[in-house]
């Protein structure tokens, strides 16, 4: 039988697994229980089990939820080692009330299967466990398996990794936490956005004073502030602020129609900036007023505000350095004086982008491997957001070539009521992950005859 129909085969079995998984409200984040997050654990240590995996292992790092590891040798010395990560721990439910069903029973629905965390990111766990069980535990690659107990809250995995570089070394990692930009559509994602968060603070009086009796020489402080604030985008809402990188985005995207209905734009306005929405989204910035502390309108008094703060969320281009992008900003915001007043600029955490090398064997190989899953070409495009744990495991295995892809499409309501996934994308992305696998162990065979030859 060929990969598609060995596969096919197993749909029923990765399916049953995937509702039971998905059962467990396995949810690491502060108050909220640990019991399901370790039975979630036990159910993959016994589905790998299953597999026939011998060598698993559990990485208790402080305060956060067991790793499970596990490791398949190469069936040959010279075969390459593939890395698999995805996590078992889930986003809470958040208000219960907005789900059409229970968000831990798994509920069919048209072509899927809905509950918390059945995309993000249980459907690529029992992705990477449906290639194992087509090539019956044997695959013809070396395979390091990673499932993270603590992604969604606190996770280890932007600084572990690089602390344990022999564990993580492999050739290639499918780091299998996303999916297609639309159901359908194979997608490799090549960046992922840098972010940075800085406050800005103007204090102007030493408290509120009457409006009547000062207003018009006393100098307001959420005046000040918006004013700063209107300095980052210029008229078109293109970020303004000198030093961040923009590129034209080469890669596909969304339309504007797609993107309007994901972000809930209606018609009758416009979108911010201008250029394609790849490079407003991937390969420009974005500066984003996430919180802004001023007297709410209900509790407003007729006073001089003395004193306002907003915090900032930065995006940045995957490849700028994040020093150097915070920095742009924090730099813009420390010289302006609104009306003269100085404010005070805070920088806060920031987190690298990613840009993988594209061209490689890993990367040739998974172009192919998703082309004959979905029988169409791949598209390749960057996502706003960061994802921490790539770049740890990028620097424990510096030379490996990184791939992102998996069973997850832009409609799958990630951290939103009514998640769902697709059992299409979930049986392509196995057949992917299978057709990699077997494509990239083949490639590597050939490369070694011709350096021998
Ligand atoms: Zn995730």
């Amino acid at each position: 039988m060929d990969t598609a129909g060995r596969v096919d085969a197993l749909m029923e079995g990765l399916r049953a697994d995937l509702v039971r998984l998905a059962e467990i409200p396995s949810v690491a984040c502060p108050g909220f229980p640990e019991e399901p997050v370790h039975a979630a654990h036990d159910l993959l240590v016994e589905l790998l089990r299953g597999v026939g995996v011998e060598h698993i292992e559990r990485i208790d790092l402080p305060g956060t939820a067991p790793v499970i590891f596990a490791e398949i040798p190469p069936p040959d010395p010279a075969a390459p080692t593939v890395l698999l990560y995805s996590h078992y721990d889930v986003q809470p439910a958040g208000d219960e009330k907005l789900w059409l069903s229970p968000p831990f029973e798994p509920t069919p629905i048209e072509g899927g299967l809905r509950a918390r965390g059945i995309a993000d990111d249980k459907a690529n766990v029992i992705a990477h466990l449906g290639m194992l069980r087509a090539y019956e535990g044997r695959p013809p690659v070396g395979v390091k398996i990673v499932f993270e107990g603590q992604e969604e809250y606190g996770s280890p995995f932007d600084a572990y990794p690089p602390t344990d570089p022999e564990r993580f070394a492999c050739d290639a990692m499918v780091i299998a936490d996303l999916g297609n930009l639309r159901p359908g559509t194979p997608t490799l994602t090549t960046g992922l956005r840098g972010a940075a968060d800085v406050i800005v603070e103007a204090r102007t009086l030493t408290e509120p004073r009457h409006s009547g009796e000062f207003g018009g020489a006393a100098p307001d402080a959420l005046l000040v502030l918006l004013k700063a604030l209107a300095t980052l985008h210029d008229v078109h809402g293109d970020v303004a602020v000198e030093g961040l990188w923009r590129e034209a985005w080469s890669g596909a995207g969304y339309t504007e129609d797609e993107f309007r209905e994901l972000a809930g734009v209606g018609e009758e306005l416009p979108l911010m900036g201008s250029g394609t929405l790849g490079e407003r989204l991937w390969s420009g910035p974005a500066i984003t007023v996430v919180g802004l502390d001023a007297p709410s309108v209900d509790h407003a008094t007729s006073a001089v505000v003395p004193y306002a703060r907003a915090k900032l969320n930065l995006r940045f281009h995957p490849r700028q350095d994040p020093r150097e992008a915070l920095s742009a900003l924090v730099e813009h915001l420390r010289v302006l004086r609104p009306y003269g007043v100085p404010l005070t600029v805070t920088p806060g955490d920031t987190g690298p982008g990613f840009e993988a090398v594209t061209g490689g064997p890993a990367y040739r190989a998974a172009l192919d491997a998703l082309a004959c899953a979905w029988g169409t070409q791949p598209a390749y495009i960057a996502t706003g957001g960061s994802i921490p744990l790539v770049n740890g495991l990028a620097r424990a295995a510096p030379d490996a070539e990184v791939l992102l892809f998996g069973a997850q499409d832009n409609l799958c309501n990630l951290h939103a009521p009514n998640e769902r996934v697709l059992l299409s994308e979930l049986r392509n992305t196995v057949v992917a992950m299978c057709a990699f696998v077997e494509n990239y162990a083949s490639r590597a065979a050939e490369d070694r005859a011709k350096t021998n030859g």
